[in-house]
């Protein structure tokens, strides 16, 4: 051992890393190195980040420390090299998770219990609940080392914030791109909402299901016109992964040009694609007469049920040029309430649209074998009813990845049902221009999982049937005019009385306010829905500013982020949704898309 006195401070072979990490996280917090590290850069370039708001109704997960580690990396980079980047913390507060929390802690379940409950009190325990595990949060982002401004963070459910996006609403109304549709729509009918589509790919899992091969006996007149002998009993052979729907049925659809077969099998004849009778019927099916899917039109059929009765006729075969012979029969029921092209050929073809299920799910009173029951419980009994009844021809386990709601983990319905879209189709050029723009990381994401994500673009759903969010600010009278609502002062102007100095833009304050038609003079009440939290995250460029109404320089500056970070599944969330709302603010009347160009 030398005894030259070492010119560095002497290292211990043993470090003892928890400590070493306690004291350098005490140094930075006493020394307030991070507010330092901002104010030497004051005079910098800028860097822009955003922070992705997280929502603090739940602890702090571990794989939460990856994704705030990476939005501490590169500002702290970017810092070193001499720019100034501002970190402003947000959180996400409003939405289904926060409510399903609080129906957990009252003990309640469902939207009836909430309302017997009260709305005022249930929002009250809401914004309560959401703020719960704050501190967890801010003891855990300190923790490791993550430099983000906690005492200057925006919160998604503040008036200020809550105005910013009614603002966007507005101009977003102001484009003719907020509108009321009756599509159908993925709906959790726990939760009693629709869901949005970037939700609903979110939540698919792979399960196996009975599915069942039904006979459609056609009626006397519509056998003999097939067969050519009036004595003829002949049955459409068709097949449905969800026997629930079949209470709804009001007709069969065929594809014209695919070739069809009439079939003997064990003394009864059947109709169904050619390329599937074997495999339907097995190998002693003896095929009488083929002929292409059109000479079926028009054929009627004895309806499964009769609990509803149809207002105009209905149980008839159409065309469908998405019925394809790769599962089932090349026969589709069609059920319009339950289904997106059902309801587009039922449309097509006049049909009415009959609705057995209520909006929680459950089999309304006049079926009434199953009446109160959950749809998808009934297939079982529903299948027995069909097998005691002769209609049954065959049960197959059917392995298919079907959607779950991500919050609740309910299955999802397709339901038709009134829903507040936006119509991001009209800017999908611009929508895949702007991501042409992003760099991403890793760079097969763009083309990749985020671009074929906008290529199927689809309308986005953003209306919630629920309490604790964002009111959509849209107001009407009973003669039907629509008003959307872009600012407090608007509200204030436009209302019948008085509306409270600290009025609480939420339900159900705001619904409680009353305006004047600006059309007829007539009442106008608030429309029922708040909207998609994910528009509230989207628009924390502009909100979490209170842009327009204050900080237009700052905002601009910040606008927009150079960069941010989050995990892969916010592809089809935040990252999405922060992009829709920029491009739908910024499109100009000239760039959008006309409905009747994207056909
Ligand atoms: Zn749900
Ligand atoms: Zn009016």
């Amino acid at each position: 051992m030398s005894e030259r006195q070492s010119p560095f401070r002497e290292v211990p072979p043993r470090v003892d890393f928890p400590e070493l990490d306690a004291r350098v996280l005490r140094f930075w917090k006493e020394n307030r190195i991070f507010e330092k590290s901002l104010a030497l850069r004051a005079g910098g370039p800028l860097f822009v980040f955003y922070e992705g708001p997280p929502t603090a109704n739940g602890k702090p997960g571990s794989h939460h420390v990856l994704s705030r580690i990476f939005k501490d990396l590169f500002p702290r980079y970017k810092t070193m090299r001499g720019y100034h980047v501002p970190r402003k913390a947000g959180w996400d507060t409003h939405g289904l998770p926060v409510e399903l929390e609080v129906e957990r802690r009252l003990g309640i379940d469902g939207k009836r219990q909430i309302e017997e409950y009260g709305v005022a009190e249930f929002n009250r325990l809401c914004r309560e609940s959401v703020l719960t595990y704050l501190e967890d949060w801010e003891r855990f982002t300190e923790r490791i080392g993550f430099w983000v401004d906690l005492d200057d963070a925006y919160y998604t459910f503040t008036n200020d914030y809550i105005e910013s996006v009614w603002w966007l609403l507005r101009q977003i109304w102001d484009k003719g791109l907020l509108y009321q549709g009756s599509k159908v729509v993925p709906y959790c009918p726990r939760c009693g909402t629709a869901v949005s589509s970037h939700e609903v790919a979110q939540g698919y899992k792979d399960v196996t299901e009975d599915s069942i091969y039904v006979r459609f006996p056609l009626t006397a007149e519509s056998a003999a016109r097939l067969t050519g002998d009036p004595q003829a009993r002949v049955s459409l052979a068709v097949w449905t992964t969800t026997p629930w729907t079949l209470v709804s049925n009001v007709a069969a659809a065929v594809h014209p040009e695919v070739t069809y077969a009439l079939v003997e099998s064990r003394g009864e004849r059947f109709v169904l694609a050619r390329d599937l009778v074997e495999r339907v019927l097995g190998r002693a099916a003896v095929v009488e007469r083929e002929f292409p899917g059109r000479e079926l039109l028009g054929l009627r059929y004895e309806p499964p049920y009769t609990f509803l009765v149809p207002e105009r006729p209905a149980h008839v075969v159409i065309a469908g040029d998405f019925v394809t012979t790769s599962d089932g029969t090349g026969i589709v029921h069609i059920a319009p309430a339950f289904g997106e092209d059902d309801m587009r050929v039922g449309l097509e073809n006049d049909l009415p649209v009959l609705n057995a299920v209520d909006l929680e799910g459950r089999f309304i009173a006049a079926v009434a074998p199953w009446a109160g029951r959950f749809v998808k419980d009934a297939d079982p009994d529903i299948t027995a009813d069909l097998r005691a009844r002769g209609l049954l021809l065959a049960v197959e386990p059917y392995e298919h990845s079907y959607p779950f709601c991500w919050r609740c983990d309910t299955p999802l319905l397709y339901y038709s049902k009134p829903t507040w879209y936006i119509r991001t189709t009209a800017v999908k050029d611009q929508l895949l221009k702007a991501n042409d723009e992003v760099v991403w990381h890793p760079e097969h994401i763009k083309t990749g999982r985020f671009g074929e994500w906008l290529a199927n673009n689809v309308d986005w759903a953003l209306s919630r049937d629920r309490y604790w969010g964002t009111p959509l600010p849209v107001w009407r009278c009973a003669q039907g005019h629509h008003h959307c609502v872009g600012s407090v002062a608007e509200l204030r102007e436009m209302a019948t009385g008085p509306v409270p100095d600290d009025l609480e833009l939420h339900r159900p304050y705001v619904d409680e306010v009353v305006l004047a038609c600006p059309e007829c003079g007539g009442e106008m009440r608030r429309v029922e829905e708040v909207i998609d939290a994910w528009f509230d995250s989207g628009a924390m460029p502009f909100a979490q500013w209170h842009y327009p109404f204050e900080n237009v320089e700052t905002f601009r500056r910040r606008f927009p982020a150079d960069f941010i970070a989050e995990a892969i599944d916010q592809t089809r969330g935040w990252f999405y949704s922060l992009l829709a709302i920029s491009t739908l603010l910024f499109s100009r009347e000239d760039q959008l898309l006309r409905k009747e160009d994207q056909a």
